[in-house]
């Protein structure tokens, strides 16, 4: 049997008021990726870090959960940047005190299926663009110009991320030398920035393929986002061994030896505000942890418009700066069991990705207006085939999963009802939307029709309940190049003692909000404190 047995997957210790400790040397509101990395960086310097996450397992996106024999992931399908020692390789292996091991799924890491054509992307920047140019041969230049445009993106993409922490003085001074530097397309739309470079729309497909790693077809997403996420899985996708929820159960540890905790079912209601400084918060049983000092991971949304209180968010001038950004679509997940494994079903560790056909930007906007037209994307993922260890924990079984976009309007109906029991209305209409998505299932892989043990369908409303969005986004805040272009988006607030991070204040992904943590400790710490850590970190 494995050594990675969890009990139950649920990781994390149950708050209650009697459990805390007499003072916190900072208080982190969710237990996503971004919340644990700031507080692990600030446990390595010595604070004392208490994270309070609502649901009943810590994590966030990246916790997994077990049922009917089966485990599934809900968040983390596939992670790039981590076959070698990259930047993102070395602050998970830092975070996880070497614990967490990656697997690496097929060169061939994904594959789309646009309309009745196939093409795919493959591991490695060579091989990514050979692959390309053999798939496109008369587009061999549009190809490479692609791949320097892809290159530049992410060299400025550092350079934005770093300006995050400065200080609004220092931003300011810095204003006129990141205008210089930042090229305009790279906040111009992505079809916008590839249509200049070819006129084959299966080419802008096949690049585009990727688009719902961030939420957005390629006529509303910023071409810096689509491409920080090319880059990312330009040398491959690779899998956390064990499953998703290991990233968090290989990240507490460092939080709870330095005197913190990792709390569950901590849901907080407010954070308290007086004279435009934090002084704590108030926990949903009404209890009050005082702390001057305050992180907030729980998405942008949460925090301005639920957590704080509204005079403060007024006062501090945040009111018209949130009419800049918007959540991101919702989605349906079909998580699936089978009664055989991956090997003898022929699962591949390549994800699919299912477009009805190569106008993206068309697909969504028809299915927004009649849920009845095709889905503009089905992406379905084989988790226990990228996981070496899955047989080790469910021996004799295989699970698949499946996402596609679903807008939280669809189920504003039922909201405020409770999960489990929302009623038979309901019920059918996931259940149909659910037969749909197995269809797009059985037609790629026809030899799993018969053999399907179980499956459940989640909706924005499952995500609202266990994660929190009020919209049940998928994403936290859409990547739209105005989204981008927010310079408040980062870890430093106009309220005293108040500190952001993860997605929202960087980009989704595991590996934005991990990089959002990082700033957000440095940001807190002070660059000159955090410098010997980043040192043992990156070498
Ligand atoms: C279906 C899906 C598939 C994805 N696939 C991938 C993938 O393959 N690869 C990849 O890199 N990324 C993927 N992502 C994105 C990635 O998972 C996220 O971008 C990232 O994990 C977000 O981390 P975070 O820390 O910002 O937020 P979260 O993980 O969302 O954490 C925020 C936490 O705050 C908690 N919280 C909210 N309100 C409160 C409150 N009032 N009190 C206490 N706690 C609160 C929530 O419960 C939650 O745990 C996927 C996301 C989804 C939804």
């Amino acid at each position: 049997m494995s050594n990675l047995q969890p009990s139950t997957l649920r990781i994390g210790r149950r708050y209650r008021p009697n459990r805390l400790a007499p003072a916190y040397d900072a208080l982190v509101i969710g237990s996503g990726i971004g919340g644990l990395t700031t507080a692990a960086l600030l446990s390595e310097l010595g604070w004392k870090v208490c994270v309070l996450e609502q649901h009943y397992t810590a994590g966030g996106y990246t916790h997994s959960y077990a049922r009917a024999g089966y485990e599934w992931d809900v968040g983390v399908h596939y992670i790039g940047d981590v076959g070698r020692k990259t930047r993102t390789r070395r602050l998970f292996d830092f975070l996880s005190g070497g614990r967490l091991e990656w697997a690496p799924m097929d060169a061939e890491y994904d594959r789309f299926y646009i309309g009745d054509k196939v093409f795919c992307a493959r591991a490695g920047k060579k091989e990514f663009r050979d692959n390309l140019v053999a798939q496109f041969p008369a587009e061999e230049a549009a190809i490479d110009r692609y791949m320097q445009l892809l290159a530049e993106a992410s060299g400025t993409a550092s350079m934005l991320g770093l300006e995050r922490l400065l200080k609004p003085w220092q931003r300011a001074l810095a204003t006129p030398y990141r205008k210089w530097k930042t090229p305009a397309f790279i906040y111009q739309n992505t079809y916008e920035v590839l249509r200049s470079l070819t006129a084959d729309p299966d080419l802008i497909a096949t690049i585009c393929g990727q688009w719902g790693d961030m939420g957005l077809p390629p006529k509303q997403s910023a071409f810096l986002v689509h491409a920080m996420i090319a880059r990312h899985y330009l040398h491959g996708g690779f899998y956390p061994v064990g499953g998703s929820w290991r990233i968090a159960d290989t990240i507490i540890p460092k939080i709870q030896q330095a005197g913190g905790e990792v709390f569950t079912y901590a849901r907080v209601k407010r954070i308290e505000v007086e004279n435009g400084a934090v002084h704590g918060v108030e926990m949903e049983g009404g209890h009050r942890i005082e702390c001057p000092c305050v992180v907030s991971s729980a998405g942008i949304d949460n925090t301005f418009n639920v957590l704080l209180p509204r005079n403060a968010v007024a006062k501090s001038g945040y009111n018209g700066a949130l009419k800049h950004v918007r959540p991101s679509i919702g989605h349906l997940g079909v998580y699936i069991g089978l009664q055989a494994t991956a090997e003898e079903l022929g699962l591949p560790r390549t994800n699919f990705w299912i477009y009805p056909g190569n106008d993206y930007d068309a697909a969504v906007e028809a299915f927004l207006q009649n849920p009845e037209a095709p889905f503009p994307v089905v992406y379905v993922s084989f988790p226990s085939a990228k996981d070496p260890d899955y047989l080790n924990r469910h021996p004799g079984t295989a699970t698949i999963e499946i996402v596609a976009p679903a807008p939280y309007e669809w189920f504003e109906q039922w909201q405020g009802t409770t999960w489990g029991k929302r009623g038979e209305d309901y019920e059918q209409f996931k259940a149909q939307l659910g037969e749909r998505l197995m269809r797009h299932l059985y037609d790629k892989l026809p030899q799993l029709e018969g053999r399907v043990d179980y499956y459940e369908v989640s909706t924005p409303l499952s995500t609202e309940w266990f994660s929190g969005y009020r919209r049940g986004e998928l994403y936290g805040l859409d990547h739209t190049p105005e989204r981008l272009q927010q310079d408040w988006l980062g870890p430093r607030t106009r309220i005293r003692g108040l500190w952001l991070t993860g997605q929202d204040t960087l980009t989704c992904g595991v590996t934005g909000a991990m990089m959002a943590g990082l700033l957000t400790a440095t940001a807190m710490a002070g660059a000159r404190r955090m410098s010997p850590l980043m040192k043992q970190i990156f070498g």
